[in-house]
């Protein structure tokens, strides 16, 4: 008998906006626009972002405030309800819970594996706690290991560990650079397709 199907998905770039890059915009602060791609190390890059919000006096509030103003990417939410009719998804993401929180409440609360803030006494963000390292990768693995074949949808190169652990990955609008150097990944552009391309998957 063929195991049941789970479909663990990134969040950011696949069903929500890349949370940085629109508080950078919202908030004006440039320097927030920073990503994995510009600072490789992610302890150094998270430690930065901080360190801004910091000098201009943003506390956890005034981020979530900001956040509460975004939506999810156009179609993702029709996308996710469809998806979830035909089976179980799990969305595993390096965000923080407390950022995604409001976007999830617009995604009709689906799982979410991913990671927490840590706050002082006047609200500033003071750090964060990765509940395990590489832990997209590690989700997979470990849901593999409990009887499960997964499907895994990603769209950068922070996903391409969980995509290859996944009996099957998929990348959705990827950059052109994890493309060039991941070229055995599908890749997928609308979330029709995806949508398509998930239930022939599941069978
Ligand atoms: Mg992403």
């Amino acid at each position: 008998m063929t195991p049941p199907l789970i479909l663990t998905s990134d969040l950011e770039g696949v069903l929500i906006p890349e949370i940085w890059i629109a508080v950078a915009e919202k908030t004006g602060i440039a320097a927030l626009r920073r990503t994995t791609r510009d600072v490789p190390d992610y302890d150094v890059l998270m430690r930065g972002r901080l360190a801004i919000l910091r000098e201009h006096g943003l506390t956890l509030a005034d981020i979530q405030a900001v956040i509460a103003t975004l939506d999810p990417l156009p179609g993702a939410a029709a996308f996710l309800e469809q998806v979830r009719d035909a089976m179980q998804v799990i969305i595993v993401s390096d965000t923080f819970y407390e950022f995604a929180a409001p976007l999830m409440r617009k995604l009709a609360m689906p799982t979410l594996f991913c990671h927490r803030l840590l706050t002082d006494d006047a609200g500033m963000i003071d750090g964060y706690a990765l509940r395990l390292p590489d832990s997209k990768t590690r989700t997979v693995e470990a849901l593999r290991q409990i009887g499960f074949r997964i499907a895994a949808v990603g769209d950068s190169y922070n996903d391409t560990g969980m995509l290859g652990a996944a009996d099957h990955g998929i990348l959705f609008c990827p950059p052109d650079n994890v493309i060039a150097e991941f070229p055995w990944f599908p890749v997928v552009r609308d979330h029709a397709t995806l949508l398509e391309r998930l239930l022939a998957i599941r069978g």
